[in-house]
């Protein structure tokens, strides 16, 4: 079983690598005024049709929900290995247009440092992380009797 993801372009076949093109998927981290109104207990996926075109998700990380544009296209990748990392300003214009339709959030995005780039960020910046990272310590491999 193969399963490259965006990457299938460079590795099927023939004709079919033709049919296989990879897109650009724009979102956005949003701070919620009241997190536990997001919570997933109460707050499902959601999709918006019609006027805006948008989707988002409940808050997994207890502080900000997770909200995407949908385009007629997403815009195409051409080079797997240089995505752009900047956001169009048109992007940010259609993500601050959703997010003033969704009460509860505020307006301004914020990095979503939801998973380990946050525990990186905590560790650069604060030199320590308030989250539970003792499965991640490189000394877990010592033998017990070197500990
Ligand atoms: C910004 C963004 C947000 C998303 N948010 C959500 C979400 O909230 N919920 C959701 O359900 N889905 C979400 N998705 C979609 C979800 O991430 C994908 O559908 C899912 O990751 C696809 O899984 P996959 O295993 O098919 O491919 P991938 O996760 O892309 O995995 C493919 C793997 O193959 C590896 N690979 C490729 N070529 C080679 C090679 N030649 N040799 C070795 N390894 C190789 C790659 O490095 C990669 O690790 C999101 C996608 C994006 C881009």
């Amino acid at each position: 079983m193969i399963a490259p993801g965006a990457w299938a372009k460079e590795l099927v076949p023939g004709a079919a690598a033709h049919r296989v093109i990879p897109r650009r998927v724009v979102q956005g981290w949003y701070l919620a005024h009241r997190p536990e109104d997001f919570h997933p207990d109460r707050f499902g996926v959601f999709e918006r049709v019609g006027d805006l075109n948008a989707y988002g998700f409940p808050s997994l990380d207890g502080a900000t929900v997770k909200v995407g544009i949908k385009f007629e296209t997403h815009p195409e990748i051409d080079d797997l290995g240089n995505v752009s990392r900047t956001v169009d300003p048109a992007f940010a214009l259609r993500l601050a247009d959703v997010v003033r339709v969704l009460p509860g959030l505020r307006p301004d995005p914020v990095s979503p440092q939801t998973g380990i780039e946050g525990i990186v960020a905590d560790l650069v910046i604060d030199g320590a992380s308030t989250r539970d990272i003792d499965f991640l310590a490189p000394e877990r491999f010592e033998p017990a009797s070197a500990k």
